[in-house]
C-alpha cells in the first residue's frame, strides 16, 4: 500500500491552455444605459491598456475625430472586429450609435474649436459623471435641444471649466479615464454646478419628451417640429441654426422661450401630434401627463365600482325553504282532498 503525501499538490488533467485562452481582448466592457458608442470605445481602450489615440490605429482609423465619426457610421469590418474581440453582439454595438432614436438634424455638429458662443460636439453633466461607477457619455448629450440634466436639475456643460476646450477624448494620448480633460487633465466630475431656472428646465424636459415621441417620424408634422426647434434662437442670435450655438447660448434661448413664447412649438399646427405637444407643455412633462391620465382612469374605475356596489342585488334563492313551502302546500292539498 502506498502512502499519499499530504503536502504534495493535487494534480489533475485540465483543459489545454489554448482551449481556455480566447482570442478576445483581455477586458470586456459592458455598454451602459444610453451610452454613446464613442464613449464605450474609449472605455474599452482604457480598460485594455491602450490610450484612445493609439486605439484609433488598432481600428485602422486615421481621422482626428475618429470615434465621434463611428457614432454615425460603423463600417462592417470594424463592427466584426469589435464583436469578435469583445463578445458584444453587433446589434448591441448598433444600439449605441446615433441614428437609433435621435433625429440627426438636432445633433450637435462634429466641431472641436470655435468662439465661446459656438457649439461643441458633446455636452456633459459633471454630477452624472461623478455618480457613475465607470464615467461615460450619454447619447442624449449630443442633442442641441438638450441643455439641462433632469436627474440633477442643472445646466449641461460643453467645455472643460479649466481650459475651455471641448471634450477631446478621441485625441487623448495618455492612459487616463475619459472623464479627465484631454487638454489639461482637469477632472470633469469636479466641474461646479451651473444653475438653470425651473421654467427653462421644465421646457427643456418637455422638448426632450416631445422629441422622443415625434422626432424620429418622417411626417410633415415632425419635419415642421424640427424646423421650429432649429429656429428656437430666432431674434436672439444671428446663427443659421440652433445646433451652431454653445450650451450656454442655447440655454438662454430656452429660458427666453419659457418666459415669453408659449406657443412657438404648436402655433398654426392642428395635427394630433401638435395637440399632444400642447398637452405635454401644459402638464410640464410627458410623465406628468401620463400620470394625470392614469389618475383620471383610476378615479373613473373607482366610481364605476361604487355604482355597481350600490345597485341592490336580489337575495339569493333559498332552495331548501322553497322546497319546504312546496311540501307544506302539497300536504295541505292532500289533506283537503282526503277530508272531502
Ligand atoms: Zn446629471
Ligand atoms: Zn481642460
Amino acid at each position: 500500500m502506498t502512502m499519499v503525501d499530504a503536502q504534495a499538490p493535487a494534480i489533475s488533467i485540465r483543459e489545454r491552455y489554448l482551449d481556455v485562452v480566447s482570442d478576445r481582448w483581455p477586458v470586456t466592457v459592458v455598454p451602459q444605459a444610453d451610452e454613446l458608442l464613442s464613449s464605450w470605445l474609449h472605455r474599452l481602450a482604457h480598460a485594455n491598456g491602450v490610450a484612445p489615440r493609439a486605439f484609433a490605429r488598432v481600428l485602422r482609423r486615421n481621422s482626428r475625430m475618429w470615434s465621434p465619426a463611428l457614432d454615425f457610421r460603423l463600417p462592417s469590418d470594424i463592427a466584426k472586429l469589435l464583436s469578435a474581440n469583445t463578445g458584444i453582439a453587433p446589434d448591441e454595438l448598433a444600439a449605441m450609435m446615433l441614428p437609433h432614436a435621435l433625429p440627426r438634424q438636432l445633433l450637435l455638429p462634429l466641431r472641436t474649436s470655435g468662439h465661446r458662443t459656438d457649439s461643441t460636439w458633446l455636452q456633459f453633466c459633471s454630477y452624472c459623471l461623478a455618480e457613475d461607477a465607470q464615467p461615460y457619455f450619454r447619447r442624449r448629450w449630443r442633442l442641441a435641444t438638450r441643455v439641462s440634466c433632469s436627474n440633477h436639475s442643472c445646466r449641461l456643460r460643453d467645455r472643460c471649466p479649466s481650459c475651455q476646450s471641448c471634450i477631446a477624448v478621441f485625441d487623448q494620448a495618455d492612459l487616463v479615464p475619459q472623464h479627465y480633460c484631454a487638454r489639461c487633465g482637469y477632472d470633469l466630475r469636479r466641474a461646479p454646478r451651473i444653475g438653470i431656472s425651473p421654467a427653462a428646465r421644465q421646457l427643456d424636459r418637455c422638448i426632450d419628451d416631445i422629441c422622443r415621441l415625434e422626432g424620429m417620424k418622417d411626417t410633415p408634422s415632425s419635419r415642421s417640429l424640427i424646423r421650429r426647434l432649429l429656429n428656437t434662437h430666432e431674434g436672439i442670435y444671428s446663427r443659421p441654426n440652433l445646433t451652431d450655438l454653445s450650451t450656454g447660448a442655447r440655454a438662454r434661448c430656452i429660458a427666453y422661450a419659457a418666459k415669453h413664447e408659449d406657443d412657438w412649438l404648436t402655433v398654426g399646427d392642428e395635427t394630433a401630434a401638435a395637440q399632444w405637444r400642447r398637452l405635454i407643455l401644459a402638464a410640464g412633462s410627458h410623465r406628468t401627463l401620463i400620470e394625470r391620465f392614469a389618475d383620471c382612469l383610476a378615479k373613473r374605475r373607482e366610481l364605476r365600482e361604487l355604482q355597481v356596489k350600490t345597485i341592490v342585488q336580489p337575495k339569493p334563492v333559498d332552495v331548501a325553504a322553497l322546497l319546504e313551502a312546496y311540501g307544506r302546500v302539497m300536504e295541505r292539498g292532500r289533506r283537503r282532498r282526503s277530508n272531502a
